[in-house]
This record gives C-alpha cells, structure tokens and sequence, in this order.
C-alpha cells in the first residue's frame, strides 16, 4: 500500500491547482453573487485542460484516466466553489457515467464526446415531489411506443435545471411497480412538452441551478433508452460512483475552509498573540485535520479499490457519510475560528459552510447512506416499508 501520489498524479494535481486559483476565482465569485450558473466560456476552458470526462474512455473523448485522478481534479477545481466545479463533477462521476457504463452504443457516441468537448452539460434528474428517499416511489413514466417513447410526469431538485443542455432522467420503463419498472432514458432541453418551473434558491450552492421539471407528452426516440425497466440496480451501481464525487465536493469545501483558517489564526492577533498560540485553538485545528484526513483516505479507499470500475455500495457510502458529516464540522469550526470575521461575506468561510450542508441531502441523505452501510455489513437489504 502507498500514500503517495506518483510524478504525474503530483504534475496534473498542481497543474488544475494553479489553474483553478488563477482563472477560476473572479468567476466563481460572480456566480455565487448573482446565483448563475458557468457559462459555455468556462466548460471551454474546462475541455482546453482536458479536465471533462477525465475518467471516460479515450474512444468517446475522455481522458481516459482512473476514478482517483478524477478525484485529484475534482477537489483542486471544487476548493474554488462547488458551483464551478459542477461541470467537472457531473462529467466525471455525474450522469456522463450512467451514459457511459451502460448505455447502448450509438447514445454513447451521440452524447459522450459533446460533453468532454464542453459543448453540453448533462445533470442527472431522479427526485420527485413524492420520491426523495423512497426513490422507488416515483411515478414519471415512458410509455414504449413501437419505436418511440412518450414521457409525462414531473421531477423535483434536479442540480442544473434549467442550465443543463441535457437529463438522464430515472423514470418508470413498463408497468411493473417498485424498482422493477424503473430505468432511465436521455432527454434534451428545448424537447417539446418539456418545460421548467421557476429556479430555485438554495441555501447554499448558488450558481447551481434547481428547478421543477415538467414532462407532459413528451416523445423521444426509444433509443435514448439508457437503461431499460428492471435496471435499477444497475444505475444505483452507477450512483455509487456518484457519491465519490459527492464525497469529493464535501471535502473541498471542509478542505480549503481548513486552509484558509489556517493562515488566518497564525495572523491574527489577540490578548497581544497570535491565536494560534492558545491551545483551545491548537485543539480546534488538530481536530480539523484528522477528519480531513480520514474523509481523505476513505475516498481514495473507495475509488481506489474500484481503479476504472464502479465502487462497491460499502466503500462510497462510508466515504459520503463521513465527508458529509465532517464537511459540516470542519467548516463550521473554521467559521468560529475568524470570529466574526468568518460570519462576513467578505470572507469565503460562511460560502463553504452554506455550500457544504447540502452534500449530506445530495444523492441520498447521511441516514440513508448510513442503512447502506448496515445492508452491505450484514449482507442484505432491510425493508424501509414493513
Ligand atoms: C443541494 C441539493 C442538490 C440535489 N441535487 C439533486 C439532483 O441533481 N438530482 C436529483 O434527482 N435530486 C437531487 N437532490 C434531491 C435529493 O436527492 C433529495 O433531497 C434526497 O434524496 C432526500 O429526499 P427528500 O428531500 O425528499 O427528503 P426525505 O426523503 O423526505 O427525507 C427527509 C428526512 O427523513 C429521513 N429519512 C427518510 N427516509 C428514511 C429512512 N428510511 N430511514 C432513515 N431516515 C429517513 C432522511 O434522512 C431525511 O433526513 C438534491 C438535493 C439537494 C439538497
């Protein structure tokens, strides 16, 4: 077992660092000011650095790396803010991958290089008004029609709506009820019948649009059948992959809180020293890093352990459950620590704290994540409805 990162692991890290400080800072201020998501400049600057679908296939336009040098460029572009950092994580552990692990072949080509190209913005749609945990409750469903498909229903909380130029949307395939009638299928913004309420606004990730989505008659080629009824399973293994990125997002926002305070307390003076120097602080920072640490190491266990394929429920859930929680710890010390310096919005610590509670509601809550957990321990599923 080795801790380090090899010589390119350490070159492209610091490459998407440096690049993430210099072009990236002044934009993402701008969007969390005016709650607007990335424009098509900044998926181009993405797509020049080759940092879209770092983890896809060559073939379909990837980089063709592993999960875990996905997870290196992730976390460098999302320490700047989540919002910015939204078009590398949806194409790198997002819906890119539900396309590109079980999609038919011709959907592939037609969607995959668009998005490492920057051209397109794909987010992922499952929750419904009545459907949140109990995601096998939804009720959006595709009637198949001889080579068509006509979709109606409607779908809640979907990061990007709005913005994005395309949905893999989970939705009932055939009639058969619970998660046996669910699949997914691929749809475009600007479809007729396909329609959005009005945005929106969060607590924290500004600059990720969210909006109610209405689907009424709405006919797509049956070819965009990304997976047929009877594939939840299949997407849920997809999602485990998902929640890497989930995990990665959390950690940035608890990491570059952590960085930020840490200069902070070694400047700022009180009772005639630095605060550093109290070791009511020195017990606060310590604390700090051995969460961020461990969320760390649980990550790369978990894409790690997968290399190019998808990781079990177990690893990526314990690394969601723990990066969610101590996301929420981390940057709310960090607040406390710069006093009321931390509650400003001049500074980015009270931004890292709204952005991070919403990665422990995001794909699926921490007491969801944490009966994952039990089931994979014990080796079953337990019945949240009897
Ligand atoms: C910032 C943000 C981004 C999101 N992005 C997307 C997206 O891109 N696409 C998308 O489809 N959805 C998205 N969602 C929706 C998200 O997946 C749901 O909010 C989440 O699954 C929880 O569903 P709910 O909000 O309906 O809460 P509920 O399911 O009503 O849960 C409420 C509370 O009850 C608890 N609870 C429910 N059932 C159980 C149980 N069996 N055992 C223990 N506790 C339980 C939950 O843990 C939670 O604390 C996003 C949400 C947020 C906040």
């Amino acid at each position: 077992m080795n801790f380090s990162l090899n010589e390119e692991q350490l070159s492209l890290q610091e490459t998407v660092k440096k690049f993430a400080k210099n072009e990236l800072t002044d934009i993402a201020k701008k969007m969390e000011q005016e709650d607007k998501s990335a424009d098509k400049s900044v998926l181009k600057k993405f797509a020049d650095l080759g940092i879209l679908g770092v983890n896809l296939p060559k073939e379909y336009g990837g980089a063709g790396m592993n999960h875990f040098e996905a997870v290196l460029v992730l976390e460098e572009v999302a320490k700047i803010s989540i919002a910015i950092a939204f078009p590398v994580f949806e194409s790198s552990f997002g819906p890119a991958l539900a396309i590109s692990n079980f999609a038919p072949e011709e959907l592939k080509k037609r969607v995959l290089p668009k998005i490492c190209s920057g051209e397109i913005v794909v987010a992922v749609s499952m929750s419904e008004p009545n459907a949140g945990s109990a995601l096998t409750d939804l009720t959006t469903h595709a009637r198949i029609k001889g080579d068509k498909l006509i979709l109606n229903g409607q779908k809640r909380w979907c990061s990007g709506a709005g913005h994005a130029d395309g949905y893999v949307v989970y939705c009932r395939l055939s009639e058969q009820e619970g998660a046996k009638g669910i699949g997914a299928l691929y749809i475009e913004k600007n479809t007729k019948g396909f329609t959005f309420g009005k945005q929106d606004h969060h607590m924290g990730f500004r600059g990720v649009s969210s909006a109610d989505m209405y689907f009424d008659d709405v006919v797509l080629p049956k070819s965009n059948i990304i997976v047929p009824a009877g594939g939840f399973k299949k997407l849920m293994e997809a999602f485990d992959l998902e929640r890497c990125g989930n995990s990665t997002m959390s950690l940035a926002c608890a990491q570059s809180s952590y960085d930020f305070v840490l200069e902070y307390i070694q400047e700022r003076k009180q009772f005639g020293k630095r605060i550093i120097d109290f070791q009511a602080v020195q017990m606060q920072l310590a604390e700090m890093k051995m969460k961020l640490d461990a969320s760390r190491l649980l990550i790369y266990r978990a894409v790690v352990n997968a290399d190019k394929s998808l990781p079990s429920i177990a690893d990526s859930s314990i690394a969601k459950c723990f990066a969610n929680e101590i996301t929420r710890e981390v940057t709310g010390k960090a607040m406390q620590l710069m006093g009321g310096y931390g509650y400003s919005k001049e500074f980015p610590i009270e931004q890292k704290m709204r952005d991070s509670w919403g990665w422990g509601i995001a794909g699926g809550s921490i007491d969801i994540q944490k009966t994952n957990i039990a089931s994979a321990l014990v080796g079953r599923r337990f019945n949240q409805r009897k």
